[in-house]
């Protein structure tokens, strides 16, 4: 169907060599768009595209570090030295810490906070121009359940991912007139090694979830794929500034 239709198009997403990013980064790939996985362990970028052209994707795989801004620029430079233009932009690297707010360290805030939200600043600042040239653009911001609740460990994380709701609709109002389109994915809780680490370091979290949830389950990466798929196409046209939650009903639960 053309409306979802990414042939010709291409697509880096950050993160993309596992987890919720790889989820997206096939969906995008089965939907005809070129894809850049970039992420820092390059034997695991390797193995993803390895996976991607395995299914028929055309993917590659540059090295970067979201935290520093020369390594951003490198990325989407390199996207379009190997691809020729950049049409979508997914960010969605991401780190969590978790302690009690007081014992965090300032360096370990500011880890948090560069991972996860200054760094789709750095990038959307340097793939604008790239998107000019294409003649417009999605920038698809991966934020959290933390953009809308707190938790007791999560401060860093969560005002991070409230961040990302917020660069999202300034950046949307922003770019609109350059028919580039910003919105914000909001996963609940899905099975990656992120959140494996979090049920090795929260007790009772995998059991609590599973009862929170609506839907009585965790997500998967792969759930995923279908709302990058049309944050990225000409289907969502005039979708910009949103936050879309894909969390199984969780955001929604009143009682
Ligand atoms: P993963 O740990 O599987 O993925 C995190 C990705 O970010 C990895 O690909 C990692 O690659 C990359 N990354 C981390 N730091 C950097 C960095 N400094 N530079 C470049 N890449 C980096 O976890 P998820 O798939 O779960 O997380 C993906 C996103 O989804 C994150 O933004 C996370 O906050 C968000 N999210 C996840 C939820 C969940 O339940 N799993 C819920 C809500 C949001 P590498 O180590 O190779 O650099």
């Amino acid at each position: 169907m053309k409306l979802f239709d990414l042939t010709g198009r291409v697509a880096v997403v950050t993160g993309g060599n596992g987890g919720i990013g790889l989820g997206m980064a096939r969906g995008l790939a089965q939907a005809g768009a070129a894809v850049m996985l970039a992420a820092r362990n390059v034997a695991k970028s390797q193995d993803a595209v390895k996976a991607l052209e395995a299914a028929g994707a055309r993917a590659a795989m540059v090295r970067v570090d979201v935290t520093s801004e020369a390594s951003c620029r490198e990325m989407i430079a390199k996207t379009v030295e190997r691809f020729g233009r950049l049409d979508i932009l997914v960010n969605n690297a991401g780190t969590n810490i978790r302690k009690q707010p007081q014992e965090y360290t300032l360096q370990e805030w500011h880890t948090v906070l560069e991972t996860n939200l200054t760094s789709a600043f750095l990038t959307s600042h340097a793939a604008y121009p790239a998107m000019l040239r294409a003649g417009g653009g999605k920038i698809i911001n991966v934020g959290s359940m933390m953009s809308i609740f707190g938790a007791p460990f999560t401060a860093p994380y969560a005002a991070s991912k409230g961040g990302i709701v917020q660069l999202t609709k300034a950046l949307a109002t922003a770019w609109a007139k350059d028919n580039i389109q910003v919105n914000a994915v909001l996963p609940g809780w899905i099975d990656t090694d992120l959140t494996r680490k979090a049920r090795e370091q929260v007790p009772g979290l995998h059991d609590r979830v599973v009862a929170r949830t609506p839907a009585g389950r965790w997500g998967t990466p792969d759930e995923h794929a279908g709302v990058a798929v049309f944050l990225a196409s000409p289907a969502s046209a005039f979708v910009t500034g949103t936050a879309i939650p894909v969390d199984g009903g969780y955001s929604v639960l009143g009682v």
